[in-house]
């Protein structure tokens, strides 16, 4: 299986999840526009897409769902999703309320199953991707102040390192409500890091960190602190928006 970030930070997140024969988009938080471009850097086109997943209904995470929707391609949220976005042509995850775990869905050789995450969005998800074909395993959470599961036999992480609290508490700018929005409902890198220490990564070959913060991050840093608890994962920091140069990808 293959990720591909086209873009992330809080301006824009789009993502490619792939193995040889299914393609999934996971956001659409970019202009339509912007998305093409992003494509065509990889040689790729949106329409190459079985489908489109988004996790919540932020605009730099579902920002051109309908022109995904308009291209033929389905998207998929949960209901809560949906709902914010008033949008009644979007296929919805079996997710039921009270529920932490959807029903899987099945995209080509791709299978994805919608996990809970905690942001104030309605009903916000991540996901666990499954490949038939080459038996991948990916974990996709962003947007999201803690996790809560454990997530045996990944192969791949895809998760937020949004914020350093020592930076935070640093940034006098920021109004108190804006500092309590942040610590409410995105990833602090020790949280992250605390969580990764629970978590069996035998079989894990590689952390991707997602949506940094553009004031309150240090990717550096972040990157000397996830790798010091991954036990010689490799950790790559997603860039904000791919540039010609760079692909954040491996197979
Ligand atoms: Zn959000």
């Amino acid at each position: 299986m293959t990720f591909t970030a086209l873009a992330s930070s809080s301006h824009g997140n789009a993502y490619i999840v792939e193995d040889s024969r299914t393609s999934l988009l996971v956001e659409c938080g970019v202009s339509y526009r912007k998305l093409q471009s992003l494509f065509r850097l990889v040689g790729r086109k949106i329409t190459d897409m079985t489908a489109c997943l988004v996790s919540h209904e932020h605009k730099d995470h579902a920002g051109c769902y309908e022109n995904i929707l308009a291209a033929g391609i389905p998207v998929w949220s949960s209901d809560g999703t949906a709902e914010a976005l008033e949008c009644e042509a979007m296929e919805v995850f079996d997710l039921p309320m009270g529920a932490n775990v959807g029903k899987a869905e099945r995209f080509g050789t791709l299978e994805v199953l919608p996990f809970r995450t905690l942001h104030d969005a309605r009903r916000p998800v991540g996901f666990l991707i499954r490949s038939a074909e080459d038996g991948d395993k990916l974990v996709f959470a962003t947007d999201t102040a803690n996790l809560r599961y454990r997530f045996p036999g990944v192969t791949l992480l895809a998760v937020e390192a949004n914020y350093s609290d020592d930076i935070l508490s640093m940034c006098t700018r920021l109004p108190d409500k804006v500092v309590r929005r942040i610590r409410n409902s995105h990833m602090e890198i020790g949280t992250l890091c605390g969580w990764l220490s629970t978590l069996d990564l035998s079989g894990c070959r590689q952390i991707y960190l997602l949506h940094l913060s553009d004031s309150t991050s240090h990717e550096e840093q972040f990157l000397r602190q996830v790798t010091s608890v991954a036990g010689g994962i490799p950790v790559t920091a997603c860039p904000r928006e791919l540039k010609k140069e760079e692909v954040c990808s491996i197979k």
